[in-house]
């Protein structure tokens, strides 16, 4: 397969006012992120000298003219308590030395809570077009255990500043299996977020592993350890989650979410027609895509993947010369996927999608077995030449996806192949 340049750039921005106990993401709170001792400014010299690392590498190996980026997503953490000036001179870095092409999708992550919403006309008018609210749930008690700090009347107030904003592509990102959860609340989150009117929702189940028990917490993982009080957390909240409690709740949400006119284009992301979110189809397509900042993963879209160290301080100190010495990549690892692993991992991610993969893949000998059980079981159906989930192949989507997996054995799954969402 021919090398292509990456379509798309994430951007991780390590900081938040203060932590979830649930979040699985890079995020750094407290003296880090805010008043004197604050690792911002220096996080966002850091990003700059990376960003142009990056671009260097890209420029030797495609050239400069290389194809400009389609989508470029500022995650993290909360980008938004960056200052709008910072988004725009990024954003400038960005287009400068990887080219944003016209009509690019240009996502920022953002809280609903006053505090940590941001300037969101200094935003947009620095050229972020796509805005993705953290709103998880719309039960004030549910908030309030997930740690969040907002209240169900920021997420209206968020909307309409969003709208008033000029952000005319608004996602809502909701959570499903929260403890203490139950059908009427989650009906309640829903219909309240429909009523919003945003353009797109996403609705992930909550994941509670401990990254440290998978070996991601080293030197170079992407995950920073647990906090001993998000540990406790997670144990109490993990007995309280059920499976059977997850497959409806997200079975009311497919419909509830179909009958409001969201099309349901991947396992947890709807949109409005026209409306979906493009960096994440780059993900699941297996375009190539670039990332920075600390813990951010980048592919090659072929069988190259690679990331960055979690730890910001051992960011700052590769990209931040001092003494005369010269900046370098910051410390990661990187890794090469075998063939067979990467044509299941790409069958993975087709099913994800509502269009699903090309019905060809059944003669594929290490593919035949899974999608033929898959078909065999009804959780995969066929039509118009390509082979998708069925709607209860949607609720034990991980019973196919292991079978797909080269030397997997089929054990047992949630219900739902999902993971959190920030
Ligand atoms: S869940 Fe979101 S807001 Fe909460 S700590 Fe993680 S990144 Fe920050």
């Amino acid at each position: 397969m021919q090398a292509r340049s990456p379509v798309a750039l994430y951007v991780h921005v390590p900081f938040c006012l203060s932590l979830c106990p649930y979040c699985d993401f890079v995020v750094y709170t407290g003296r880090d992120a805010h008043g004197p001792a604050s690792m911002v400014d220096a996080f966002v010299r850091a990003l700059l000298v990376e960003l142009d690392l990056r671009a260097d590498a890209l420029d030797e190996r495609f050239g400069a003219a290389r194809a400009a980026l389609t989508s470029v997503y500022l995650g993290g953490g909360t980008p938004s308590l960056l200052p709008a000036a910072v988004i725009r001179g990024l954003l400038e870095r960005v287009d400068r030395r990887f080219g944003i092409a016209p009509g690019a999708e240009v996502t920022m992550e953002s809280n609903p809570g006053a505090g940590d919403r941001g300037d969101l006309a200094g935003f947009r008018a620095a050229g972020v077009n796509r805005l993705s609210l953290g709103v998880q749930s719309l039960d004030p008690s549910e908030l309030k255990r997930l740690g969040r700090r907002h209240g169900p009347d920021d997420v209206a107030d968020a909307m309409a500043a969003a709208r008033a904003a000029g952000f005319e592509d608004v996602s809502l990102d909701l959570l499903y299996d929260i403890p203490g959860q139950t059908v009427g609340s989650w009906e309640a989150t829903i219909e309240g977020a429909i009523g919003l009117v945003p353009d797109h929702i996403s609705a992930y189940a909550l994941t509670l592993d401990d990254p440290e028990a998978e070996s991601l917490t080293g030197p170079t993982g992407d995950h920073l350890p647990l906090r001993s009080g998000a540990r406790a957390w997670r144990g109490r909240a993990r007995r309280e989650q059920d499976e059977d409690m997850a497959a409806e709740l997200y079975a009311l949400a497919m419909a509830r979410l179909a009958a409001a006119g969201y099309v349901g284009y991947e396992l947890s992301n709807w949109a409005r027609p026209g409306r979906e979110c493009r960096h994440n189809l780059a993900y699941w397509q297996r375009e190539p895509y670039e990332a920075v900042g600390p813990g951010a993963h980048a592919s090659d879209g072929a069988l190259e993947r690679r990331w960055n160290a979690a730890r910001l301080e051992g960011y700052l100190a590769a990209l931040l010369a001092r003494d005369g010495s010269q900046a370098e990549l910051p410390p990661g690892g990187r890794e090469t996927l075998d063939g067979a692993t990467a044509r299941a991992e790409g069958v993975i991610l087709g099913l994800r999608m509502t269009s699903g993969v090309d019905e060809a893949l059944i003669s594929d000998p290490l593919l035949a077995p899974g999608l033929a059980w898959g078909l065999q079981a009804r959780l995969l159906e066929c039509g118009s030449a390509r082979i998708r989930l069925s709607e209860s192949g949607r609720l034990l989507s991980n019973e196919i996806f292991l079978r797909l997996l080269p030397d997997a054995a089929p054990g047992t799954s949630s219900p739902v192949a999902t993971e959190a969402a920030a």
